[in-house]
């Protein structure tokens, strides 16, 4: 609240603090200061105005109450004991209700403490309490000047007995107070009447009565301007529409709702709304229209206040609004959460229920104990049904820890499956399949320093090969062919060489080996197989080629570089000579 509105208090106390100025001054003067229309003051500036401004003015009015007076005693404190609840203080609101209830009141009195002391037990959750007060106060039936306590008490009814599940007397006493409000009081009364009733007929499975209810509690409402109980209607009526599939008109009602209750000031009224404006657009397949901070305020004010039917309905929808999105592992976590709000409501109503039949002593005390017994079964049920959705949660979040494994799993496989083929791809040559100038160089280096790590003997050899006149072959035959050739001669390359040999296309026409070998001959060997191919494999029309080696061997001191310098112009030496034939470094000959 803010100051204005405090400031406004005090502006409103000045006529009343200058009346008692006047009333003091003037005792005396009059024998009897009218106590009994001070006190009806007083509670029509409890109940129209300001309830702190209200019990101002009963204490100023506390020295007078006479309790031999029970009519004004009893008035007084009804009314104290309301500005205790307003305080927040039920407990001695209802001690106070308790006390007056032991005095000798007269039926309206006793009516109002008795529906007062029911609606606190709600209040309280003490469910028990409240419908003793309530079976006490509907026993009352006698006519009075004054019919609100009696319409208060079976609204109140329509409510309590709709909410544990006794829909026919719930709707029963609802048709009674309609009745009693439109008879003997007026549209303001027929509208909150028909607040309570509308949403007894959807719970009892009566969808047009219900629709009916809403909206001529609707026109109530609105005639006598409670902005308040017409979107709580709105909202009640929007809920319904959409349980029917008539998601526009809904949808409509859901928006007028929400806008009327946030200007009357309601937020659980208005959250509600809010809640099955959500639920209608993700009916119309629109939930994008939604505002996450929107529902994301709703939990918290729904989980704050525990209001869990309402928690758990936003839980629910979140969970489907994931699943829509593809997001199993958030639907799951909505659900979750809307089971455990479920439960906790489940928890309240059956308290609410057990409370009801506990106090259901007349005459049907067999009956009742049957009840019990089955309400315990269905208590027994509810708790199965609930383990079994635990379980399947639980089942659930396990098969999907597994599933999200197992796709990690096939992700994490395809990415090494690529990477391998991304590497082998800028490793190879793809026409000869042999490794590719970079990578032969890069192998070889480090087996030559393997060679010299080990140190056991033998010979490091690295032989260079090039096709003799290839470009005659390109010119001949075509480039084609020439591809073909390369993709031969490679083939013989890889037959012809030991597996441990490092084998590379290095150039266009160009081929290398790096060999180790425990002699020279070994490996002249190799190049006298390479150059008599086994005859079958070769076929007529396949160009006829030759090549020319050049070979080095290593020494102390060289590198990679240098042992490809000597082989280059080694190779050099045998193209000079004619070709098709080998030729030998320095240190390879020195080996002969
Ligand atoms: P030499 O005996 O002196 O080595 O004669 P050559 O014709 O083999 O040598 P040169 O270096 O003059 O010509 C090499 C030719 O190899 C030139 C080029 O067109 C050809 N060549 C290079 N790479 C490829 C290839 O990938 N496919 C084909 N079909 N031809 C290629
Ligand atoms: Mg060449
Ligand atoms: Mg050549």
């Amino acid at each position: 609240m803010g100051p204005g509105a405090e400031a406004g208090g005090w502006f409103n106390l000045k006529p009343v603090l200058a009346g008692l100025v006047l009333i003091v001054l003037c005792d005396g003067v009059f024998a009897e200061p009218d106590l009994r229309s001070r006190l009806d003051e007083a509670r029509r500036v409890s109940y129209q105005e300001h309830w702190q401004q209200a019990q101002a003015m009963l204490d100023d009015l506390a020295d007078r109450i006479d309790p031999s007076d029970v009519r004004e005693y009893a008035d007084f404190h009804l009314l104290e004991a309301r500005h205790l609840v307003l305080a927040e203080r039920e407990e001695e609101a209802l001690q106070r209700a308790a006390e007056l209830l032991e005095l000798d009141l007269a039926d309206d009195q006793r009516l109002r403490a008795l529906q007062f002391s029911a609606n606190i037990g709600v209040l309280l959750r003490q469910y028990e309490r409240a419908f003793e007060y309530l079976g006490r106060a509907l026993a009352i039936r006698v006519e009075l000047e004054d019919p609100a306590p009696q319409i208060a008490t079976l609204n109140m009814a329509s409510y309590m007995f709709g909410r544990v599940g006794e829909y026919e007397r719930g709707i029963r006493y609802g048709e009674r107070a309609v009745a009693l409000a439109r008879d003997l009081a007026g549209p303001a009364e027929v509208c909150v009447a028909l607040q309570r009733l509308a949403p007894v007929y959807k719970w009892a499975g009566q969808p047009e009565r219900s629709e009916q209810a809403y909206r001529d509690g609707i026109d109530a409402c609105q005639g006598v301007g409670n902005a308040l109980f017409v979107g709580v209607l709105q909202h009640g009526l929007a809920d319904l529409l959409r349980q029917r599939g008539r998601l526009e008109e809904a949808m409509d009602l859901a928006e007028q709702a929400i806008a009327g209750l946030e200007r009357a000031i309601y937020p659980l009224g208005e959250y509600e709304a809010r809640l099955v404006r959500a639920e209608i657009l993700h009916d119309l397949g629109r939930p994008g229209a939604v505002e996450q901070a929107d529902l994301l305020r709703l939990s918290e004010y729904f989980g704050e206040r525990e209001v869990w039917d309402q928690a758990a309905r936003l839980e629910m929808l979140l969970s489907r609004m994931a699943d829509v999105d593809g997001d199993a592992a958030r639907a799951l976590e909505h659900l979750h959460r809307a089971l455990q709000a479920r439960e906790s409501f489940l928890g309240r109503e059956r308290a609410m229920r057990l409370a009801y039949l506990q106090v259901e002593f007349d005459a049907r005390f067999q009956e009742q104990e049957i009840e019990l017994l089955r309400e315990s079964t269905r208590v027994a049920q509810l708790e199965a049904q609930t383990a079994v959705q635990q379980r399947r949660v639980r089942t659930l979040g396990m098969l999907l820890v597994g599933l999200t494994f197992l796709v990690l799993l096939a992700a994490l496989l395809r990415v090494f499956r690529s990477r391998r083929r991304f590497r082998d791809l800028s490793r190879r040559d793809h026409l000869s399949g042999l490794a590719n100038h970079g990578w032969f160089f890069e192998r070889a280096q480090s087996l030559l320093d393997q060679f010299l790590a080990e140190r056991p003997g033998g010979l490091l050899i690295l032989v260079v090969a090039d096709i003799d006149h290839f470009k005659k072959i390109n010119d001949r035959f075509g480039h084609r062919a020439g591809d073909e050739v390369l993709g031969r001669t490679a083939r013989r390359m890889r037959e012809s060489f030991p597996e441990h040999a490092l084998i590379g296309r290095i150039g266009g026409e160009e081929f290398a080996v790096l060999i180790r070998a425990d002699r020279l001959d070994t490996v002249l060997g190799f190049i006298e197989r390479f150059r008599r191919p086994d005859p079958d494999s070769i076929r007529a029309d396949d160009p006829e080629v030759t090549l020319s080696f050049g070979l080095s061997c290593h020494q102390p001191g060289d590198d990679i570089e240098a042992l490809r310098e000597r082989a280059d112009r080694a190779l050099y030496a045998a193209k000079a000579a004619g070709r098709d034939c080998y030729r030998l470094d320095a240190n390879c000959s020195a080996l002969r």
